[in-house]
């Protein structure tokens, strides 16, 4: 379908879009790469009056050194990212997990802030940013505030960012010398997945001296394996010390249930899921 009309506007700063939001309200809607929101305006399930394109405002692209962090500009596209060498050496789960989302053409258009904002529980970059402890950095007429990765995912496709607020960016702590995988279990290739982990460990003389797993499609939002952490950190990297680690995976976990597989299904498949990234980045 053809989506319904709209009027267009591309500005070229945060403060101009800011103030195109301002103007038009809950009548604009914000686009980015457009992977989400072009097939939601052309089934016409939404039908903004105003769109207003981020694609010209060049502050909000790239990857920078912060010193303890990187900050990842919200209209960095995914291509980008997964390629980027700071993202690859700081915060090498989110590379992983970005060189799985989808295929090239859409990560050629697609962004990370974009499908931050998006928030879809499948989306496979909100479990590593949150697993990295990453803050995001949300700006509106007051000014930039800055929200913790356990706020900012609220609900199903519902974040922290207001109707007359951008998300511009997202800060990662350096997590220098972890190593790191993203276990992706789809049905389709190129797809979201049913379910998915990422693990980035630090391990010292075969100690694991620091641990961080995040998993997807396991709830309404993204969500962080506390309880597999604690089993691991301080511990010998054995195997079967990653077999008890990972069996405690979908604890507290509220998974959906839909036709590509019921709650117990991924309460199942996550434990085996979190046993191969593990493995996996330990280089197993
Ligand atoms: C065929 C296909 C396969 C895909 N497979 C995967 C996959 O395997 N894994 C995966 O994770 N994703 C997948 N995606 C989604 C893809 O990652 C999109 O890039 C992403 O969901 C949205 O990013 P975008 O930049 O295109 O945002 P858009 O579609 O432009 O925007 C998405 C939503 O976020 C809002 N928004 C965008 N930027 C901002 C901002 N800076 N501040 C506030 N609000 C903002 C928009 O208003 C809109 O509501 C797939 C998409 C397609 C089309």
């Amino acid at each position: 379908m053809i989506p319904a009309s709209f009027d267009y506007v591309a500005p070229t700063t945060v403060e101009e879009a800011l103030a195109a939001l301002a103007q038009y309200g809950d009548e604009a809607k914000i686009i980015a790469g457009g992977q989400s929101l072009l097939p939601v305006l052309r089934m016409r399930l939404n039908a903004p009056e105003w769109v207003i394109d981020l694609g010209r405002i060049d502050s909000l692209k790239g990857v920078r050194d912060e010193g303890d962090s990187i900050l990842i500009g919200a209209m960095t596209r995914h291509c980008d990212v997964a390629t980027d060498p700071l993202v690859a050496e700081h915060a090498a789960l989110v590379a992983r997990a970005t060189a799985t989302v989808a295929d090239e053409q859409v990560r050629h258009r697609g962004t990370f802030g974009g499908a931050l904002a998006h928030a879809d529980p499948a989306g496979d970059l909100g479990a590593p940013a949150l697993a990295l402890d990453a803050e995001f950095v949300i700006a509106g007429p007051g000014g930039e505030r800055v929200v913790p990765g356990s706020e900012f995912f609220q609900g199903l496709f519902e974040t922290a960012v207001s109707e007359d607020e951008l998300l511009v960016g997202v800060r990662i702590p350096k997590h220098t010398g972890w190593t790191a995988h993203y276990e992706k279990f789809v049905r389709v290739a190129h797809q979201w997945p049913i379910c998915a982990v990422g693990a980035t460990l630090k391990v010292s003389g075969g100690v694991i001296e620091g641990a961080a797993i995040g998993l997807t499609n396991m709830g309404a939002t993204p969500l962080r394996a506390a309880g597999v952490e604690q089993a691991l950190v301080g511990q010998q990297a054995t195997e079967e010390v990653v077999r008890n680690a990972a069996a405690l995976a979908a604890d507290g976990a509220e998974p959906p249930s839909d036709l590509n597989g019921d709650a117990d299904y991924r309460r199942h498949l996550v434990t085996v899921l979190t046993r191969r990234a593990i493995t996996k980045a330990l280089g197993g």
